[in-house]
């Protein structure tokens, strides 16, 4: 029995930093239950969201953690830590594809087929569909299975530690992010 950890997703009104707000947070134990919650905003006042997101002791694990983590510092005024993230895992073992979305990556490496089509839908809205809150629950309910076959595929790849060291700089990225290098890739030459 490894340390707590728990998958976190969220939703919002879109896409772009700074103009779409953060709406809906899901969270699962791992253990096939996943909770989704509708956040009180603008005000954001979940004290104990954030003192979970904030925990050195719980490990958060996401699938593109940057535009989550950017969300709560934003919103929440949380530094996100310590994080994994499904992504970046599957882009440093599948470099046999290109295909790094979710649901590409639970198919590929769970052989389970989720549905995205409530993706872009009103996540703002006073009261979510049942398709709204499945697949909401959907996107956090296969982390930590992901989690453990791509902690296999990154430790037989002799990956394991470059991928920690991306997971480390994965809340500082986000906060980059945040404070207007959104697109720029700090380490490039130019
Ligand atoms: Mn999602």
């Amino acid at each position: 029995m490894g340390a707590a950890s728990v998958a976190v997703d969220s939703e919002t009104m879109g896409l772009m930093l700074g103009r779409d707000p953060l709406c809906v947070v899901q969270l699962s134990a791992g253990d096939g239950d996943a909770h989704v919650v509708r956040l009180n905003r603008p005000a954001y006042d979940a004290p104990n969201l954030k003192r979970l997101l904030g925990d050195p002791a719980t490990l958060k694990i996401f699938h593109f953690g940057r535009f989550d983590i950017a969300m709560f510092l934003l919103h929440l005024q949380v530094m996100t830590a310590p994080v994994y993230c499904t992504k970046i895992a599957s882009r440093l073992v599948r470099t046999y594809t290109d295909r790094h979305g979710l649901k590409d990556l639970i198919k590929d490496v769970l052989s389970v087929d989720i549905s995205k089509t409530q993706q872009s839908s009103d996540w703002g809205a006073a009261r979510l569909t049942p398709e709204q809150v499945a697949y909401a629950a959907s996107d956090v309910l296969y982390l930590h299975a992901l989690k453990a076959k791509l902690d296999a595929m990154l430790e037989r790849e002799g990956r394991l530690g470059l991928a920690q060291a991306c997971f480390q700089f994965l809340p500082h990225r986000a906060a980059l992010d945040v404070a207007g290098w959104p697109e720029v890739d700090i380490f490039a030459h130019s």
